[in-house]
């Protein structure tokens, strides 16, 4: 077949088949990619072409978001690729929210990942790997997760009957959104006493064990399903390429497999033009801008700085910092696809902010308002947009893109204590993480149960 995987680290390049399950790569301990010969792949001559499968929609590898692109991911053939109807999401201009991020109204736009089945971004992504998964034979698969891929495992398994989901939480640290997801699609949930980065490495541990298949994002399969997010912005643009796309940047997946997808486009002619990417991190999750930004780490054509990191992770050992914030998506401190993303910021021209909660919480509050709500690590990418257009680093005038994640009624907890009355609920939530104020509030009012009391308010 004409793809397989292939270790990123170029001074060693190991390759392996599509059929082998791997974490890493077996010689050198990189992560791996997801590689094609293009020229065994039928060539694709133009983007136009993804046009005239619209009109095939009752197909459903051509109602798929994800599979619609498989000439861009033929990694098995389309007939073993798993489509619950992932990727029916929407490019939205989002006029109401570009004064606040500081740009031009018709430049800004908002993809609206949590259209999909599950809710976020994840099923772009776990349709590849559970497809997968299924293609070698597992019986089960699993995931460590702050909620999200969790949640896209158990429906997966659920909708499909092949492989059954087993998930792994930290302790106390899932929106209950996403929690009640997998638990209602029939996940086995086993909650670790510790936080992600401990649920992650266990996770690890017991799938090599135990001979489950890893759905986490160091599975190449699953950033080749999330490049369709790129496919479809593009498309959704009429095959225009932004200037800015901007991502909260979690385990990192996203950030790295938006970047494989520019690179690939890029090398198969397909885009003149690669845009600037701009990752967001949570100012309590800050691991990828603090080496990128204040250490100066860089993807050095696959030689970055080792030393740098072992460095930076063991000082954060040994001062016991945790991650810590209200986006619980992006409340991560080691993130798995770090070499990837360094990758795909070279690539992409990229820079990497940080965003206090209160900017997160206030920047959500604004994509609510214009009708697409989001939960609070998806409007890191605002914040971060507004961040770099103060700075003077994206031009009012350049086109914009940002990723809207995961839907708005993940976390409904960030929500009511931003814009409620209740106090106590305010300060347990919000407060004691450094939320001041809610300039952006909503109000409930409450009123008598009498008629012309609630009349007379509302005159
Ligand atoms: C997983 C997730 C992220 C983080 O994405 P990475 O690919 O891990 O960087 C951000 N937002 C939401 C809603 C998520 O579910
Ligand atoms: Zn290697």
């Amino acid at each position: 077949m004409s793809a397989y995987q292939c270790c990123i680290n170029p001074d060693c390049g190991k390759t392996f088949g599509v059929d082998e399950v791997l974490h890493c790569c077996p010689a050198c301990g990189e992560l791996l990619d997801v590689q094609y010969d293009w020229n065994a792949v039928k060539p694709l001559k133009s983007l136009n072409v993804f046009e005239s499968y619209w009109s095939e929609r009752s197909n459903p590898h051509r109602f798929s978001g994800v599979w619609r692109f498989h000439q861009l991911l033929p990694f098995l053939p389309l007939e073993k690729c798993v489509t619950i109807g992932e990727g029916q999401t929407v490019l939205q201009n989002a006029q109401r929210v570009a004064p606040y991020a500081g740009i031009k109204p018709d430049r800004f736009f908002l993809q609206y990942e949590g259209l999909n089945p599950s809710g976020s971004f994840k099923d772009n992504g776990m349709c590849a790997a559970f497809s997968h998964g299924a293609f070698v034979g597992a019986s089960r698969a699993a995931c460590a997760s702050t909620g999200n891929t969790s949640a896209s495992l158990a429906i997966y398994s659920a909708c499909t009957n092949l492989m059954q989901s087993v998930i792994f939480i930290g302790s106390g640290k899932i929106a209950y959104g996403k929690l009640s997801q997998a638990l209602d699609y029939g996940a086995k949930t086993i909650q670790i006493d510790g936080d992600f980065d401990d649920a992650m490495s266990r996770v690890q541990q017991v799938s090599k064990e135990l001979g489950i298949y890893l759905v986490n994002s160091v599975n190449p399969f699953r950033l080749e399903g999330q490049k369709a997010i790129m496919f479809r912005v593009l498309e959704a643009l009429r095959w225009q390429v932004p200037d800015w796309i901007a991502v909260p940047g979690g385990n990192l997946g996203n950030s790295s497999s938006f970047g494989k997808a520019f690179i690939e486009l890029h090398q198969l002619g397909l885009i003149k033009k690669v845009p600037c990417l701009a990752v967001i991190n949570a100012a309590g999750a800050d691991t990828l801008y603090r080496l990128y930004e204040k250490e100066g780490l860089r993807w050095n054509g696959g030689r970055y700085d080792k030393n740098l990191t072992k460095k930076f992770y063991e000082t954060m050992n040994s001062e016991g910092r945790k991650a810590s914030t209200i986006a619980s998506a992006i409340e991560i401190n080691r993130p798995v696809n770090l070499s990837k993303c360094l990758r795909a910021l070279d690539f992409c021209n990229g820079v990497v902010r940080e965003v206090s909660e209160q900017e997160i919480l206030d920047a959500k509050a604004q994509v609510g308002a214009s009708g697409l709500g989001c939960e609070p690590a998806s409007a890191a990418s605002v914040a971060g947009v507004k961040k770099l257009a103060a700075e003077g680093i994206i031009a009012k005038d350049e086109s914009v893109v940002c990723i809207l994640t995961g839907h708005q009624l993940k976390d409904p907890n960030a929500t009511v204590a931003y814009h409620g009355t209740d106090k106590d609920f305010y300060e347990e939530i919000l407060g004691k993480r450094g939320v001041k104020t809610r300039v952006f509030a909503n109000h409930p009012v409450s009123v008598a149960n009498d008629l012309e009391q609630i009349v007379s308010m509302l005159r």
